[in-house]
Protein backbone atom coordinates (compact mmCIF):
# COMPACT_ATOMS: atom_id res chain seq x y z
CA UNK A 1 0.00 0.00 0.00
CA UNK A 2 1.18 3.19 -0.85
CA UNK A 3 0.64 6.67 0.10
CA UNK A 4 0.79 10.08 -2.42
CA UNK A 5 2.18 13.29 -0.13
CA UNK A 6 3.10 16.57 -0.88
CA UNK A 7 6.95 16.60 -2.49
CA UNK A 8 8.81 18.30 1.03
CA UNK A 9 11.83 19.46 -1.43
CA UNK A 10 9.54 21.53 -3.71
CA UNK A 11 6.77 22.51 -1.17
CA UNK A 12 4.43 21.03 -3.79
CA UNK A 13 5.13 23.60 -6.17
CA UNK A 14 6.41 21.05 -8.15
CA UNK A 15 9.45 23.35 -9.48
CA UNK A 16 13.28 23.35 -8.17
CA UNK A 17 13.39 25.11 -4.79
CA UNK A 18 17.00 26.46 -5.54
CA UNK A 19 16.84 27.55 -9.43
CA UNK A 20 19.81 25.36 -10.13
CA UNK A 21 19.14 24.94 -13.63
CA UNK A 22 16.50 27.91 -14.24
CA UNK A 23 13.99 29.38 -12.89
CA UNK A 24 11.22 26.98 -14.38
CA UNK A 25 13.10 23.59 -13.97
CA UNK A 26 11.32 21.08 -12.53
CA UNK A 27 12.21 19.67 -8.83
CA UNK A 28 14.32 16.50 -9.29
CA UNK A 29 12.45 14.62 -7.09
CA UNK A 30 9.10 14.46 -7.90
CA UNK A 31 9.57 15.79 -11.54
CA UNK A 32 7.57 18.54 -10.86
CA UNK A 33 4.35 16.96 -10.41
CA UNK A 34 4.22 18.34 -6.53
CA UNK A 35 3.39 15.18 -5.46
CA UNK A 36 5.90 11.64 -4.31
CA UNK A 37 4.58 8.38 -3.01
CA UNK A 38 5.78 6.42 0.13
CA UNK A 39 4.98 3.15 0.23
CA UNK A 40 3.54 2.77 3.90
CA UNK A 41 3.67 3.11 6.88
CA UNK A 42 5.59 5.81 7.00
CA UNK A 43 7.21 8.58 9.42
CA UNK A 44 8.40 12.10 8.84
CA UNK A 45 12.17 12.03 8.25
CA UNK A 46 14.16 13.04 11.43
CA UNK A 47 17.60 13.67 9.67
CA UNK A 48 15.41 17.01 7.24
CA UNK A 49 13.19 17.40 10.27
CA UNK A 50 10.31 16.92 7.19
CA UNK A 51 12.00 19.23 5.22
CA UNK A 52 13.23 17.52 2.76
CA UNK A 53 16.62 19.59 2.53
CA UNK A 54 19.80 18.22 2.92
CA UNK A 55 20.68 19.99 6.47
CA UNK A 56 24.57 19.67 5.83
CA UNK A 57 24.25 22.59 3.36
CA UNK A 58 24.49 21.92 0.03
CA UNK A 59 21.59 22.89 -2.39
CA UNK A 60 20.61 19.11 -2.77
CA UNK A 61 17.72 16.99 -1.70
CA UNK A 62 17.81 15.16 2.18
CA UNK A 63 20.22 12.52 1.92
CA UNK A 64 18.11 10.27 3.76
CA UNK A 65 14.25 10.80 2.51
CA UNK A 66 15.69 11.50 -0.84
CA UNK A 67 13.99 15.01 -0.62
CA UNK A 68 10.52 13.18 0.12
CA UNK A 69 10.50 14.37 3.90
CA UNK A 70 8.98 10.56 4.95
CA UNK A 71 10.57 7.83 4.87
CA UNK A 72 8.86 4.31 4.83
CA UNK A 73 9.31 2.28 7.68
CA UNK A 74 8.81 -1.54 9.10
CA UNK A 75 9.80 -1.68 12.08
CA UNK A 76 8.82 1.36 15.29
CA UNK A 77 11.99 0.61 16.93
CA UNK A 78 14.18 3.99 18.01
CA UNK A 79 17.90 3.08 17.07
CA UNK A 80 19.69 2.92 20.53
CA UNK A 81 23.00 4.71 18.52
CA UNK A 82 21.75 7.65 17.48
CA UNK A 83 18.82 7.68 19.99
CA UNK A 84 16.12 7.98 17.11
CA UNK A 85 17.73 11.68 15.98
CA UNK A 86 19.34 9.78 12.82
CA UNK A 87 22.60 11.26 13.46
CA UNK A 88 25.66 10.66 14.38
CA UNK A 89 27.95 12.68 16.55
CA UNK A 90 29.70 14.33 13.49
CA UNK A 91 26.41 15.24 11.53
CA UNK A 92 26.15 12.78 9.06
CA UNK A 93 23.40 10.36 9.39
CA UNK A 94 23.63 7.22 11.63
CA UNK A 95 25.64 4.43 10.27
CA UNK A 96 23.31 1.99 12.07
CA UNK A 97 19.87 3.30 11.23
CA UNK A 98 20.69 4.78 7.62
CA UNK A 99 19.62 8.41 9.74
CA UNK A 100 16.03 7.18 10.01
CA UNK A 101 16.07 7.30 13.38
CA UNK A 102 13.98 3.94 13.95
CA UNK A 103 14.25 0.39 12.48
ZN1 LIG B 1 9.10 18.35 -5.68
ZN1 LIG C 1 15.01 13.69 4.96
ZN1 LIG D 1 20.51 5.55 14.30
Amino acid sequence: MSNIIKCAFCSGSGKDPYDLLSPISDCLVCNGSGKVEITHPLKKCVFCSGSGKNPLGARVPCIVCGGKGSNHFEGDTKCTQCKGRGRSTDGLPCTSCGGKGFK
